[in-house]
């Protein structure tokens, strides 16, 4: 595979400053080396630099190239699977998966902060209900939140509350969370790996991992270099490349993300005057919010296989215009696709591929957040606290042969089935 430069996003239009580490070239050594510089690889390897380790991370393109640099942006709390690893682990292990799901979040506000990142980061999402038994799901969940003393601002908010906030009468109520909120992907996962190499790791560019020799001390391959190391990290997630067994342990899922021109001060004030994130609740979901320098994003998944910025653009326009009509007349600047690495339960896959080789991957679309976390438990593990780890290793990944390559049928399949769904 050649080495590609970021896609043509309205994130890579406004980065705060392109990145240009070296390829790997010769023999290096380290104590972790991490595959793949998305926010899983990062996030790992900031925390590691944080106590001291010597990490190399090796990226086949660049910094924040997958889904970690062409997301939308929305920092949405909890992780995809909590419900099923609570039932797995019953009662008992209730606040420590509680806690786990707000947790990303507190991360990112941290590494802001400490790191001084500049990534347009805002606190406030908005959970949108579309039926009565999504009304129903907010009001039990706003109880449960109060039960934990969930220590940021919620609110259930009726229509007419919803429709003050977002200028649209699509919804019927909502559930505020000023915990959640919404940031620049691109420039915080950048800015995450040059806080990891102020604090000594390196990182290398443009240089995909060919092969591991999985020897006492393995060793990773790069069509002009290498790492020795005590552990490997493998977070390639749905760009994953050389390992046949982690390609069918996901199912690579393509999803679609458009922004407008920057509007104007009168349609911001009618649309998201409070600068908010806003999410629908359907398994095929729509997203949307206003950047840093307010256009409105937005964001879905459709059954198509391209990267056509045209198409991208023309489809989902005419769904944003279903919910704001009164934006006809706005130019769209940007469309772009990303891969989503989907699970079979849905449960982030953090694990072992031999005794110090781990891969963390599949957050099934929830991501911004859950990588923070991801990358935290792989450095507790890696530095030998096992606990939170192996709630998830002990949920062992399912593994489907040739999702890749049967992925188009199976995705449109998956796509229809989920919209009878949403119907219901
Ligand atoms: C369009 C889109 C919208 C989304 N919106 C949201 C959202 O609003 N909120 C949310 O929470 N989540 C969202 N997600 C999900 C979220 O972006 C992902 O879960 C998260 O970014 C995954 O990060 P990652 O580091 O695991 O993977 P990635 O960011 O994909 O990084 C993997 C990296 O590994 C590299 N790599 C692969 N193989 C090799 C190799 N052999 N050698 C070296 N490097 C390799 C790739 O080049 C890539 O850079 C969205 C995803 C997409 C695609």
């Amino acid at each position: 595979m050649r080495p590609s430069n970021h896609t043509g996003s309205y994130y890579a239009a406004s980065l705060n400053k392109e990145t240009n580490y070296p390829e790997l070239r010769g023999d290096h050594n380290a104590d972790v080396c991490i595959i793949g510089a998305g926010f899983s690889g990062v996030s790992a390897g900031l925390h590691l630099s944080e106590l001291g380790y010597k990490v190399i991370m090796i990226e086949a393109n660049k910094v924040g190239w997958g889904a970690s640099g062409r997301n939308g942006g929305e920092i949405i709390g909890g992780f995809s699977g909590d419900d099923a690893m609570l039932k797995k682990y019953g009662s008992d292990y209730d606040d420590l998966i509680w806690d786990m799901r707000w947790e990303g979040n507190e991360i990112i506000r941290k590494n802001v902060e400490k790191y001084s990142i500049s990534c347009d980061l805002k606190w406030g999402y908005l959970d949108v209900a579309i039926k009565k038994r999504h009304m129903r799901d907010i009001e039990n969940f706003y109880e449960a939140m109060l039960s934990h003393n969930y220590p940021h601002e919620i609110a259930v908010l009726s229509k007419q509350k919803t429709i003050e906030l977002i200028g649209t009468n699509e919804y019927i109520g909502g559930l505020l969370n000023m915990g959640n909120g919404h940031l620049h992907p691109l420039n915080l996962c950048i800015g995450e790996a040059m806080a990891a190499e102020t604090l000594g790791a390196k990182i290398f560019e443009s240089s995909p991992v060919i092969k591991i020799d999985k020897t006492r001390k393995p060793r990773v391959h790069t069509e002009k270099g290498s790492v020795s190391a005590d552990s490997i990290l493998l977070t390639g997630n749905a760009y994953h490349q050389f390992d046949k067994k982690m390609k069918n342990f996901i199912i690579p899922v393509n999803s679609f993300v458009i922004t407008t021109e920057p509007l104007s001060e009168e349609q911001i004030k009618i649309i998201n005057p409070e600068d908010i994130a806003v999410c629908d609740p359907n398994y095929i979901l729509e997203y949307f919010r206003l950047t840093g320098d307010k256009r409105l994003l937005f964001g879905t998944r459709i059954n198509y296989h391209g990267a056509n910025d045209e198409y991208i653009k023309r489809k989902l326009r005419k769904k944003v215009l279903r919910i704001y009509p009164n934006l006809s007349d706005v130019r769209i600047d940007y469309g772009w696709t990303g891969k989503i690495a989907v699970t079979i339960n849905h449960v982030p896959q953090l694990g072992r591929l031999d005794s110090n080789i781990y891969y963390s991957q599949g957050y099934s679309g929830h991501g911004v957040n859950t990588t923070h976390l991801a990358g935290k438990i792989m450095a507790e593990v890696i530095s030998g606290s096992m606990e939170r780890f192996d709630l998830f290793n002990k949920i062992k990944p399912i593994a489907i042969p040739g999702t890749h390559f049967f992925q188009k049928p199976i995705l449109a399949l998956g796509l229809m089935l989920y919209k009878i769904r949403d119907l219901l």
